[in-house]
Parts: C-alpha cells; sequence; structure tokens
C-alpha cells in the first residue's frame, strides 16, 4: 500500500522526501517514462539552472508523447492487419479506378469514421482489395483510431459461437470500440440461416455509427448467396450503401501481373493479357 504520511497537511508546508521512493511512485502513478528518463533529466536541469516548472513540463511532456505511442502499437496489435500492406507499397498507377487522393483523404480519418460511413470494394480475386483495405486501416490506427481487420468468415464464426454462449452482447459491445472494422471477402461466407444473419445484426448495430471496410469478389446481384433470404440481402445492402464509398477495381491481378512481367521473355504479355475472374489462389 502507498504511504499516505503526507496526505491531509498544508501542500506548501515543509515536507519530508524520501528519494528513494521515487521509483515505486512512479510505478505506482504508472509512469514509467519518467522513471527512465527523470534521473538524466535532473542532471541537465540543474546544470543548466532549469525553472522547476520546466523541468516538471518537460517530464510530462515526454510521458505523454510515449504513453501515445504505445497506445499506437497496443491498437497496431489489436488491428490484427496483414504485415507489409500499407499504402506507400500500394501501386495506385496499377490501379486507375482508385484515386489516390481519394484515399489519402480517407486515410486522414474525420467526418466519414465520425458518422459510420462505410467503404465496399468490388473486383476479382488479386487486384489489391485486400491490400487496400489493410493499408488504409493501418494508415488510420496511426492517426490513433481503432481497428480491427478480419476476414469475414473469421468473424461470423466468432459471433456464431458467442451468439450460442450467450455471450453475443458482450462480442458485439467489443466489436463496438472499432472505429472502421474491415470485413475483407464477405463473398466467402457461407449461405446459413443462423450465421448469416449474426453478420446481418452486426451490420445492422453499426448502421450510421461504426464504419466498415468490406471487401467482395462477388457484386451485389449475388449476395443472395451470402444472407439467408431475399429481404435480409436487400436490408442489408441498403444499410451498407446509404453513406459508402464504392470502389470498383476490375484491373488484373496484381498478383499474376508481376508474375508474368517476371516471367523470362514476357515483359510486354501482362498488358494483354485479360482479366478474368478465374485466378486459382484466393
Ligand atoms: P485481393 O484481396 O483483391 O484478392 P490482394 O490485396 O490480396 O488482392 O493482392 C494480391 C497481392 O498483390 C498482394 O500481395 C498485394 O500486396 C499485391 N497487390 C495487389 N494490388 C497491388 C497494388 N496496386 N500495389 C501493390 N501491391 C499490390
Ligand atoms: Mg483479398
Amino acid at each position: 500500500m502507498m504511504s499516505t504520511a503526507n496526505q491531509g497537511r498544508d501542500p506548501i508546508a515543509p515536507i519530508t522526501v524520501d528519494l528513494a521512493r521515487l521509483p515505486e511512485l512512479l510505478t505506482a502513478l504508472r509512469l514509467p517514462t519518467i522513471a527512465r528518463l527523470w534521473a538524466q533529466l535532473a542532471e541537465r536541469s540543474d546544470r543548466e539552472g532549469w525553472p522547476a516548472a520546466r523541468f516538471l513540463a518537460t517530464l510530462l511532456e515526454l510521458e505523454l508523447a510515449e504513453r501515445y505511442q504505445r497506445r499506437i502499437q497496443r491498437h497496431l496489435q489489436e488491428a490484427e492487419l496483414p504485415v507489409g500492406k500499407s499504402l506507400t507499397t500500394f501501386d495506385f498507377a496499377s490501379v486507375p479506378t482508385v484515386n489516390m487522393s481519394q484515399i489519402n483523404a480517407l486515410a486522414a480519418g474525420g467526418s466519414w469514421l465520425d458518422k459510420g460511413a462505410n467503404i465496399l470494394a468490388f473486383g476479382p480475386p488479386g487486384v489489391g482489395k485486400s491490400h487496400l483495405s489493410a493499408a488504409l486501416g493501418r494508415a488510420l490506427v496511426e492517426k490513433g483510431y481503432r481497428v480491427l481487420y478480419t476476414r469475414t468468415t473469421d468473424l461470423v464464426q466468432r459471433l456464431q459461437a458467442a451468439r450460442r454462449d450467450l455471450l453475443l452482447e458482450s462480442l458485439m459491445d467489443k466489436l463496438d470500440k472499432y472505429d472502421l472494422l474491415i470485413l475483407d471477402d464477405i463473398s466467402y461466407v457461407r449461405k446459413d440461416q443462423a450465421e448469416t444473419s449474426v453478420l446481418f445484426e452486426l451490420i445492422s448495430a453499426r448502421y450510421e455509427r461504426r464504419s466498415l471496410f468490406i471487401t467482395a469478389n462477388k457484386p451485389f446481384g449475388q449476395w443472395d448467396e451470402i444472407f439467408p433470404d431475399k429481404a435480409m440481402t436487400v436490408a442489408a445492402i441498403d444499410r451498407l450503401v446509404h453513406h459508402a464509398v464504392i470502389l470498383e477495381i476490375n484491373t488484373e491481378s496484381y498478383r499474376r501481373k508481376t508474375a508474368v512481367s517476371r516471367a523470362p521473355g514476357s515483359s510486354s504479355t501482362s498488358k494483354t493479357k485479360k482479366s478474368t475472374q478465374d485466378d486459382s489462389d484466393e
């Protein structure tokens, strides 16, 4: 327990200070940066004759800056983003339908997240939908937002298990903490009454409050295969598109294009290859 020796005293009356207790005090107050840096800074402050206020303010600023960095690190970990997918490694030139300045504006966060608007990215396998969603997610975490990236099928399974264990509400509350939920590959969700109605519930719960970034390789016309019935499909799409940015990425598979241009003697064939939906690697 903390000592309360100084409690209730006139704060400006002379107080007994035990310098040896400083590490303990800083730990109790959860100030690891100050604990690490105070001695070094105190020396400098003494040497340079800083006013006490400057010494104190400097330490507090350092603690706050590191606390912010630690929080971002924590949020990066909890976001479960695929590694190596950032906006700087995304080649916008190869995706003419995606506007770099629009994506950069979205990556700044702000009003679209405040009003729970969505991003829906459509396109065949390999065109960069997952990369783009993860890159945007990473940029937002670095701005201080909370993001969770998940394959839609994984999340649907988690929701389903939670419902079985009567923990759906608490999982929904947990998911509600994320400013952006990235649901990758919604088209892979199996059409199963119990499973996909939890997905619909999630979409409804976030409607106009919390944002979703959904990627799909099937157009809305084929979403009947995702939700249990027509009415639920229509209702889900209706909520998703009400406030949404829709990205259509109908270029050639980036994976195949880079594979083809790496192949010997095929430097120009990549441009002539037609994009099809038969990529086998997804
Ligand atoms: P999708 O999710 O549309 O199937 P991915 O995002 O998984 O496609 O992209 C397939 C691979 O190609 C990934 O390794 C990704 O990083 C890379 N890739 C796709 N598009 C681009 C791009 N425009 N710039 C850089 N890399 C890309
Ligand atoms: Mg993908």
